[in-house]
This record gives C-alpha cells, structure tokens and sequence, in this order.
C-alpha cells in the first residue's frame, strides 16, 4: 500500500512531525540523508505504527500515492535547495512539495517559482512550537499554491494545535507569506524573550529579589492579563534549584544568549520596508551585547557605574514594572503587526492579520491570552494602521504609560540595561507626537544637499539658498 505522505528530514522537527501526522490516521514514509537515523527511528520511536523507510528520494516518490505529497523538515537554507533539486526529477506535474523548516521568504518566493514551472504545487509552511509542539499540535502557518493547500487542509487542521475548539492553522496567501508570517512571530518572540529578561533583571538587580520571590512575581503576573507561555515558562525557570549546587539553575547559567538568525531577517525586513520595528531590534542587539562576555567584564571594572539598587517603594515598583512590561510588549506586537501589514501590501498577500493572532494562540512560543484582543481589534477594522490604536489597546497603554516612564526612567537613573522596555516608550512616544523634530532633518538635508523640503503652509518642493556663497557645494 502507498503511504499519504512523505517527510524528509528525521532530526527533532521532522521525527516528532511524523509521529504527529500518523496519530492523526496518515500513513508516513520517511527518508533521512543519514540512513542509520532513519533505521533508528524506525526500530524506536516509529516502531509498530503506519510508517515506512525509504533509503533514497526514487524510493520514496515510489512509496507515495500520487499526486505525491513530500514535506521537507531538513535545515534551512541551502539544504533545502539541495534537497528540492534531488527530488525534482522524481516528481510529476501536481505532486506537492511542503518546505516546514525555517526558510527564509525569500527563499520560499524563489523556490515557488522554479517549482511552479516544473508544474509541482508549493507550500513554505512555518511551524512553530519548538519539539513539542511538533509532536503533540504545532501552530502552522501556511503559504504557496492555495490549491495545494486545500488538499492538505484536512491534515493541517488535525495535526495542528487548538485553541478554543479552532486549529492554529491557517493559510496566509501566495509564496512566502507563510514563511514571513513565522519570521515575525520569532522577530515577536525575541522581543518577548527581551522584555520579560530585563523585568528579571530589575527584579534582582533594582528590587533585589531572590529567584523564589521572583517566580512568585512571574506567576501573579501569568494570573493577569500578561498571561503567556513565556510568563509561565519564566516562573518555572526561576523556581528550579541546581542538582549540583543547590542555587537557582538560571544563576549558574552563562550570560551569553545566542540565536539562529529568524529575529535578524525579521528586523532586515523592517529596514527594507521602512517600518520602525526598535523593540525587535534592540532584543536582537541585546543577544549580541550579551555575546560579548569579556568585553563587558572589562567594561564593567572601566565603568563602575552608579548603585543599582532602588531606595523606593517596592510593591510600587513592581506593579509599575507589570505596566511597563504590558505596554512595552504591546508595542512590539505593534511592530510586528505593522510589518506584516507592509510586506502584505508589498509583495501581494492581502494578509488578514487577524488570522496572524488567532494562528499563534496555542501550539507555539509566543501563546498569550491577549491575541484573542488582537484578533478582535483586526477583525473588527481589518484596514486598522497601528496596533496602538485599537480601543482597547489604546486604553491599556494610556493607563500603563505613567508607570512605564517610572520603570524607564528608574533603570536609566540606577544604570541598567532596558533597551526593549526603553526603545518601546520611544517608540509610543514618538509615535504619539503630533510634531517631530524632522522639520530640522529636512532643513539640514536642503542645505548640505538641495534636497528640497515641503511646507507647512502650502503645497509644493522648496529649496533655499542657506549660505550667502556657496563655497565648493557638498552633495552627500
Ligand atoms: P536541523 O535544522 O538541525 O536539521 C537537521 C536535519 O536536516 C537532519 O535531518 C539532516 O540530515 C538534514 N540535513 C541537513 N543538511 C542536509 C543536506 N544538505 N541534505 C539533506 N539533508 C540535510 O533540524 P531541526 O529538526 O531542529 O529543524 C528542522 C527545521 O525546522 C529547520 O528549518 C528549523 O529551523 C525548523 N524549526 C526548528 C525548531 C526547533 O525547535 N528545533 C522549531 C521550529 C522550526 P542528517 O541527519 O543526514 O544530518
């Protein structure tokens, strides 16, 4: 008998994707360029249920009712490539071909079309959930060739995480939408991760908490309306002793966050399409600042720096900081929205970016009560520009701004780092300023480069001869 679908690539993803797709009732043939994996899995894990080997691509395109369905969960970048040009001479006109790795969109948008020309239908699916989440109900975002797509439907909706009764699966339009859509949900999970590791940082070095009282800080908060994975994961982290030493695991681990490059693309898209996305940025630049370990201890004994510890109020300080993380986190949802709604208009998907929260609401990292607010403020007014001024968003930040400024204003004054909670407040606070300092930016681009500037008064390009002499015109 013929399996329903293929799967190449058997490392974390692709092994717990299989076992995940067989329970739903699909028979799996899986191939694995290291052959011993794929004899290991099956001997294993895969043992006594509907999956089949195969030791080459020819033999399985062989194993696969037609029209083929072949999901890749192999390395991102050239692999796939590799992988796709093996494959295609194995291929007929309709088979499909799914990418589920990390791929850039880019990538997926030119995949698609050297695919499309040999007449195979292709997905870029982004999977989100980490290991887990691939085994037991992933969030799966999905772009590419829609009829495709509706072949697979079924599939997604039965593999795929639920919230509410509703399958975190949902199809975002042509080539790469899917694949962007991942990327902001991991620009989204960096900024996240940032966020909630300098209210950590405030809590031990401002407020001077031990990682107990912490976890109990984190834990009130996931009661509230800041309830996430991330909160939730945090409290447990917080909470775990050393089996060696007896101190908290999270104090004996380096200080040195690294990262895979999906939180870079998300901020490289935002300079191309000229959307400010700085709270993703700064969690970027921050995993990079931590990365210079023996620069920052030279640094710090250059720099003493003033005592960082807070003389005021602490049950204050803490409620502010609630707000502070609150406000910050929504404006950096703001950004990633923003940028989906450019690249939308950008590369042609009419993305419906209230589908884009109602996707990550359960199955994968970036889960948080308050996307259902999200959906409702893109459901109610799809056309919405900004985030921040949805009703309901509005109001909460209205209300979190004033012990925002405390936390910021307090970090800066003690000398610790906040560049997600800081670049946030600027971020609202520029955008909420009817009148910006650009006027001068403008009048300076005139009188070194005759760039011309518009009016306040009436329409039209002006240009004015700042210097009496122009004396060897700069033109930068
Ligand atoms: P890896 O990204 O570590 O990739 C390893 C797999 O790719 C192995 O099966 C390996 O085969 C195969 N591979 C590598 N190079 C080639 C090549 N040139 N030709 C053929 N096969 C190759 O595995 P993960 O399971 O971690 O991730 C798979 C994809 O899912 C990636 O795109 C990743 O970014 C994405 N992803 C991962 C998540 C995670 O939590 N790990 C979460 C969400 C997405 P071999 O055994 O022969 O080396």
């Amino acid at each position: 008998a013929y399996s329903d679908i293929g799967l190449v690539g058997l490392a974390v993803m692709g092994e717990n994707l299989a076992l995940n797709i067989e329970r739903q009732g699909f028979s799996v043939a899986v191939f694995n360029r290291t052959g011993e994996k794929t004899t290991r899995f099956l001997a294993g894990r895969a043992r006594g249920k509907a999956l089949a080997a195969a030791y080459s691509l020819p033999e399985l395109t062989g194993l696969l009712r037609r029209p083929r369905k072949i999901m890749l969960m192999v390395k991102a970048g050239r692999p796939v490539d590799e992988i796709i040009g093996q494959l295609l001479p194995h291929l007929e006109a309709g088979d499909i071909l799914l990418d589920c790795g990390n791929s850039h969109f880019e990538d997926t948008r030119r995949r698609n079309a050297r695919l499309a020309q040999a007449g195979v239908l292709f997905l870029g699916v982004g999977v989100s959930g980490g290991e887990e989440g691939a085994l037991n109900g992933p969030s799966i975002m999905i772009g590419g060739n829609e009829e495709a797509y509706r072949e697979l439907a079924g599939l997604f909706n039965r593999i795929a995480a639920r919230a509410a009764g509703t399958p975190c699966a949902f199809y975002f339009g042509p080539d790469g939408a899917g694949h962007y859509v991942k990327m902001i949900h991991n620009g989204i999970e960096y900024a996240d991760m940032q966020l909630i590791a300098e209210s950590y940082h405030l809590l031990k070095a401002a407020v001077g908490l031990e990682a107990e009282e912490m976890a109990e800080v984190f834990r009130t908060w996931n009661e509230g309306e800041l309830e996430s994975f991330l909160i939730e994961i945090t409290a447990e982290i917080l909470a775990r002793p050393d089996e060696e030493s007896g101190r908290p695991l999270v104090e004996m681990i380096r200080d040195q966050a690294e990262q895979k490059g999906t939180g870079k693309w998300t901020c490289q898209s935002a300079l191309e399409l000229g959307v400010p996305a700085p709270t993703i940025t700064e969690a970027v630049y921050a995993r990079g600042l931590s990365a210079l370990k023996a620069e920052r201890v030279e640094a710090a004994r250059a720099f003493p720096g003033p005592n960082p510890r807070y003389a005021g109020d602490k049950e204050k300080f803490l409620a502010a900081l609630r707000d502070a993380l609150y406000a910050a986190k929504i404006c950096s949802y703001a950004q990633g929205f923003a940028l989906l709604r450019a690249a939308g208009q950008a590369y042609g998907w009419e993305l419906d970016l209230s589908r884009a929260a109602l996707v990550w609401r359960s199955g994968c990292i970036i889960r948080a009560g308050f996307l259902d607010r999200i959906a409702e403020a893109y459901g109610k007014s799809p056309g919405l520009v900004n985030l921040m001024l949805d009703p309901f968003f509005r109001e909460r930040l209205n209300r979190a701004q004033a012990g925002w400024r405390r936390v910021v204003a307090s970090a800066k004054e003690l000398g610790i780092a906040t560049p997600a909670l800081s670049s946030s407040l600027d971020y609202f606070d520029g955008y909420r300023t009817a009148d910006l300092p650009a006027n001068l930016i403008q009048a300076q681009r005139d009188y070194f480069g005759a760039h011309m500037f518009e009016r306040t008064d009436r329409p039209g390009k002006f240009h004015v001869v700042w210097q009496d002499e122009v004396q060897g015109a700069g033109n930068n």
